[in-house]
């Protein structure tokens, strides 16, 4: 099967990443369920894709019954989840001594909780297909720590851990996992720093002369996401990590 006509759903999917990959699935045929907070964002995508089949559903990843219902509204409307992609995330980068735990708190029930919040939807429905693909975005900080992105970190690691379980229960039945590790890529996602100091830093220093060439345009990733999506039957492409060239 090619990705004409396979039913993916993108969560996260309203601004870099995961947008770039659901324009790009649409582009190649396949039926796309975009979903998260920012309704008008989905609209835009959509509108912007007149000729594709493209349903977009508002989902707070955090609750379990928002994620269950773009699940149920996809299969109402496409018939299947051929491939499930949990690409949502904020990355509030501080040090550990700012103690920030409302921050801390977010970012674990959406970096974490989300993700298993995805595949509590879409794995029963994958199990009774007897197929199915689960994605998630986990990052090159799911394989290394750097001073001030330790929580973020940790719901990296976290996720490749719940990523890594899911392979080993859910192979023999045809499901297939994939864990997205990209390395800097260009994107709202420095939005999420609360520290103002820390993110006027952060995007001062994507200013300078040379930092173009350290990120990735999403668009990079989201051909990596369609690779991994359009592969045989009996090929899974576990864990890519995707670097820009340049970086460390
Ligand atoms: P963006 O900020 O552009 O995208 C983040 C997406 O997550 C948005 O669509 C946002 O939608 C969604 N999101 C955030 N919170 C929620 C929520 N509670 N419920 C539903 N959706 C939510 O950044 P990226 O595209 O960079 O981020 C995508 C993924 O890639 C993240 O998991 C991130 O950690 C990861 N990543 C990014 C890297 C980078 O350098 N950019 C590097 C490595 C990994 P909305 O606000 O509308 O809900």
């Amino acid at each position: 099967m090619s990705l004409q006509n396979k039913v993916v759903v993108i969560m996260g999917a309203s601004s870099g990443i995961g947008a770039a990959t659901a324009k790009l699935l649409a582009s190649k045929g396949a039926k796309v369920t975009i979903a998260a907070r920012r309704m008008n964002r989905l609209e835009e995508i959509k509108q912007a894709n007149p000729d594709s089949d493209i349903l977009a559903v508002e989902a707070d990843v955090t609750k379990a019954k928002e994620v269950q219902n773009v699940v149920d509204q996809t299969v109402a409307k496409f018939g299947r989840v051929d491939a499930f992609y949990n690409n949502a995330g904020i990355m509030p980068v501080n040090n550990l001594d700012q103690i920030a735990q409302d921050e801390w708190q977010n970012m674990l029930d959406i970096n974490v909780k989300g993700v298993l919040n995805g595949i509590a939807a879409a794995l029963p429905v994958m199990k009774k297909q007897k197929s199915g693909h689960i994605i998630t975005t986990s990052s090159v900080l799911g394989y290394e720590v750097l001073p001030g992105y330790a929580a973020y970190s940790g719901t990296k690691y976290a996720v490749r851990a719940i990523m890594e379980g899911l392979r080993q229960e859910e192979h023999q039945n045809n499901i297939k996992t994939t864990i997205i590790a990209p390395g800097s890529v260009k994107t709202e996602l420095f939005d999420s720093i609360n520290n103002e100091e820390v993110r006027n830093g952060l995007k001062d220093a994507m200013k300078q002369p040379g930092a173009e060439m350290m990120a990735l345009d999403p668009e990079e990733i989201a051909q990596a996401v369609a690779f991994v999506i359009d592969t045989p039957k009996n090929m899974a492409v576990n864990e890519m990590v995707i670097r820009p060239t340049g970086q460390e």
